[in-house]
This record gives structure tokens, sequence and C-alpha cells, in this order.
């Protein structure tokens, strides 16, 4: 690994400041990712601004059916907050799923949405539910947020203080998990709100995304059927030695048809 400085900032001003006064800064989270990838040499930051001591950055708490998650909790606390099991227990069970006890006790919902992994399990939840990621910047709205494969609309120098979840009628994730790492070979994030039925898919392709051709269909008549009848034309699936492409457009066509199943009997 090479020499980097160190910062550990009290709040947001200090950390941007400290951010912005090196070329090539990087935040730390729970640096599940960010470390390993320094110690092999793919990320090489001169400064790493650390945001463990921001209070600002943690917690949950429930207002006007709004969850929200500050960036620096970690999963462990999502998946044992009785405010997330009570209010969106899907998010809660998807949280308790991510990885190992070492990873979810270190691990954060900031830095996974900011790492954005095509498989990882909580950009899922971000465009399977009506939620908003709020920056040291800006409000983002959930589909304006994931690029493209590892990249999102966050400038260098932004910073993820929260997520606000619309708590929805009901939801459900599923995952089929690789069965070493746990991250997802595919995983089905589906939600029901008065207005709207999404479904949002993660680990089959490049990136995160919603299939809203079957969402439509779904609104108005929500049963497994019309995901038969649904030509929802997804293409450029992943094909690598966990799964093939052809496989991972059954498994995803499989578990909405599961997740719709075990929400109809809720
Ligand atoms: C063995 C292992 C198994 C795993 N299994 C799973 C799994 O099953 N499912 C899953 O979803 N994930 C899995 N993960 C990923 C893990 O859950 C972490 O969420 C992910 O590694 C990010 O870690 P972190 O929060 O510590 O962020 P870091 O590693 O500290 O940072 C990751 C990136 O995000 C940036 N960043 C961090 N916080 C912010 C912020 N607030 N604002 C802006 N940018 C920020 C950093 O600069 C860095 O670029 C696994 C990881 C490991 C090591």
């Amino acid at each position: 690994m090479y020499a980097f400085e160190y910062f550990a900032p009290k709040n947001l001003q200090e950390a941007t400041k400290a951010f912005n006064s090196f070329n090539d800064s990087k935040w730390l989270a729970g640096g599940m990712t960010l470390i390993p990838s320094m110690k092999l040499r793919m990320n090489a930051p001169s400064a790493l601004i650390d945001l463990s001591s921001i209070e600002q950055l943690k917690g949950i708490s429930i207002k006007n059916n709004i969850l929200s998650i500050g960036a620096m909790t970690i999963h462990a606390d999502v998946a044992n907050s009785l405010d997330v099991i009570n209010s969106l227990p899907a998010l809660a069970s998807l949280a308790s799923g991510i990885g190992d006890p070492q990873v979810r006790n270190r691990g954060t919902i900031g830095g996974s949405i900011a790492n954005n992994d095509p498989a990882a399990d909580y950009p899922s939840a971000i465009l399977g539910l009506k939620s908003k990621i709020i920056t040291s910047k800006k409000e983002i709205d959930a589909g304006n947020f994931f690029n493209g494969f590892f990249s999102t609309s966050l400038d260098t120098d932004e910073l993820i203080v929260k997520i606000n979840f619309q708590i929805p009628e009901s939801a459900i994730y599923l995952k089929f998990a690789n069965p070493v790492s746990r991250y997802a070979i595919v995983g089905i994030f589906l939600s029901k709100y008065h207005d709207e039925v999404r479904v949002a898919v993660t680990g089959a392709a490049s990136c995160v995304f919603r299939v809203n051709e079957l969402e439509e269909g779904l609104f108005h008549d929500f049963c497994s059927s019309v995901v038969d009848k649904t030509d929802y034309g997804i293409t450029n699936l992943n094909d690598d030695i966990h799964a093939n492409s052809e496989y991972r457009r059954y498994l995803i066509k499989v578990m909405i048809k599961k997740a719709i199943s075990i929400l109809q009997k809720k």
C-alpha cells in the first residue's frame, strides 16, 4: 500500500475542507471495498477522509412515512433496527443477508451505494423503492443516481449524507446469492405503493436496473401470470463463471414470480 494522509473530521464542513485540500482524496466509510483495493494498488489516494466520527451521518429515523438512514449506518444496524424491521422488513432482511458478520459490522449503506457494485444488494432497494439520496450538495432522485458499471452521478467531492425511503404498502427482497461472497447472482426487489409497483434487479447486468414494462402490468394486475405475458426484453445480462446470461434471465423470471406469490399471501 502507498503512503497517504489520514483525516477524521467531526462535521461535514471540516470533511469537505480536508477533502479539497488534496488532489485525489477519497472518502473512507468502513473500508470494506476501499482498503482492499488500496492494498492491491488499484486505488492510491493521497488522502483518506474518514467519515466515522461525523455523527450527522449515522442513525435511523422515521417521519411522515419516510424512513431515513444515515450514510455511515452499518448493515448490522439496519438489519437489527426495530424501526426498519417494523416499517420496511424487506430492507432489514436485505441488510441481514449482506456478506458475513464482519462485513455487516463494518460496511455501510453509503459506501455500498457510492461504490455501486453491480452485484451489491442495496442498489436494488434504492431503485425498487421510492427513494432519494441526500448529499452534501443536493437531493438526487433514485432514478438519476446509478450511472452504470461502478459509476454514480456523485461529483468527486460530493458526500452521501443519508437516504430517504418512502415506506411502501409492502415489499420483498429475494437474493440468489453467490455461496462464497454472498453477493447477488440475481437479486429482486419488488415493492407495492398505492400508485405504483416497482421491480428492480441487481447482480444480473453491469448495473442495477428497473423492469419498467413489467411494473405497469403488475400495477394493473398483481399476479405472476403477468410475468409470462410481458415481453420485457431484458438484454445484455452478465455471462460469467458464476452463471451464464440465459440462467440469469431464467432466475429473474422465476424470482419475480416467487416474490409476487409471497406478497400475495401477506
Ligand atoms: C467479503 C465481502 C463480502 C461482501 N458481500 C456483500 C454482499 O453480499 N452484498 C453486498 O451488497 N455487498 C457486499 N459486500 C460489500 C460491503 O457490503 C460494503 O458495502 C462495500 O464493500 C462498501 O464498503 P464500505 O461501506 O466499508 O465503504 P468503503 O469501502 O469505505 O468505500 C467504498 C467507496 O464508497 C465511497 N464512499 C464511502 N462512503 C461514502 C459516502 N458517504 N459518500 C460518498 N462516497 C462514499 C468511498 O470513497 C469508496 O470509493 C461485501 C464485501 C466484502 C469485503
